[in-house]
């Protein structure tokens, strides 16, 4: 069993913490937020004051942190504490450039390094059904693949540093538009008198199945777990799904990749986001489509 230290038990990282320690695993867990830290404490952490205390003793880092500036922040002062051959885990999803610069740095500090960013959502966490889509090198993914299992059911290999963001935040721009367009879909069927759920049938097998149409569905009615059936409670939040776009974007604009959809995409949320509804599920932009936001 390791010593692992855990850095930001948020929504998130508190269910990933939890199953580690359930795992067996000594979780020195630390967050800037006494509430988050007391949670993780109740599910079978050990509380660190500090990064000193959390990693000087850690043979691994994990990190589950809101955004690139935390996680550059957090690894600067982990990388004065940790000892040597420490392994680091970046899970949050963070933008591409600063996933590679924080790894090369902790490269060049002697450790070894993944971007890990999950799909999953908190349930996901909870239950230790976590997607892991993972950048770095490949010694440092297989030593980082056991930890990862524990948390997760599936964990991929997509390359080198930050290729783990790169498929996170393309797979999420694509997630975006075809909930738009299934959004689109459904209004226009609905506008010239064809029902949700008849469409459903037939859309559902035909060329126009998707995901977001099958497992997400935004029109109420057809997929009964989906979140359009309680008020477009989430699932995964419109803001969540804003931030991902914006990293895509960025990301697209500094490899000069022409992403016009994704750019229409952010731009639809980023109005859910202005009306103040950006905590409502992604699928509730069917409420701005059809005129109901
Ligand atoms: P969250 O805001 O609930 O948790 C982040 C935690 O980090 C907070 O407890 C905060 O106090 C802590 N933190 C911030 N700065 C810190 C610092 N300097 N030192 C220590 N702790 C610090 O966010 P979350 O929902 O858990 O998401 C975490 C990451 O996972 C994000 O990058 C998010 O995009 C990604 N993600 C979230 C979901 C989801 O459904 N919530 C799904 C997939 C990916």
């Amino acid at each position: 069993m390791s010593t692992i230290a855990f850095i930001g038990l948020g929504n998130m990282g508190l269910g990933m913490a939890s199953n580690l320690a359930k795992a067996g695993h000594d979780v020195r867990a630390l967050d800037i937020n006494a509430d988050a830290l007391a949670k993780a404490v109740a599910a079978g952490c050990v509380q660190a004051d500090n990064a000193k205390d959390a990693v000087a003793s850690a043979d691994i880092v994990v990190t589950m942190l809101p955004a690139g500036k935390h996680v550059e922040l957090v690894y600067a002062d982990v990388m004065k504490h940790a000892s040597e051959g420490s392994l680091f885990i970046d899970c949050s999803t963070i933008d591409v450039d600063t996933a590679r610069k924080v790894i090369s740095e902790a490269e060049s500090a002697g450790f070894e390094m993944i971007d890990a960013p999950v799909s999953g959502g908190v349930a996901g966490a909870t239950a230790g059904t976590l997607t892991f889509m993972c950048g770095g090198a490949d010694a440092a993914f297989a030593r980082a693949k056991p930890v990862l299992d524990i948390m997760g059911k599936n964990v991929f290999h997509a390359g080198g540093a930050g290729n783990g963001q790169v498929a996170k935040i393309a797979n999420n721009m694509l997630l975006g538009i075809h909930m738009i367009g299934t959004c689109e879909a459904f209004n226009l069927a609905e506008k010239l008198g064809l029902d949700a759920q008849t469409f459903y049938d037939i859309s559902s097998t035909a060329s126009g199945q998707n995901w977001s149409m099958t497992n997400y569905c935004p029109a109420p009615g057809p997929v009964e777990s989906a979140p359009s059936n309680r008020g477009y409670q989430p699932g995964f939040a419109a803001a969540m799904m804003l931030k991902d776009l914006r990293l895509a974007q960025d990301a697209a604009q500094s490899a000069r990749a022409v992403t016009p959809l994704g750019a229409q995409a952010m731009a639809l949320y980023g109005l859910m986001e202005a009306s103040g509804d950006d905590s409502l599920d992604f699928s509730g932009i069917m409420k701005l489509i059809d005129g109901t936001l």
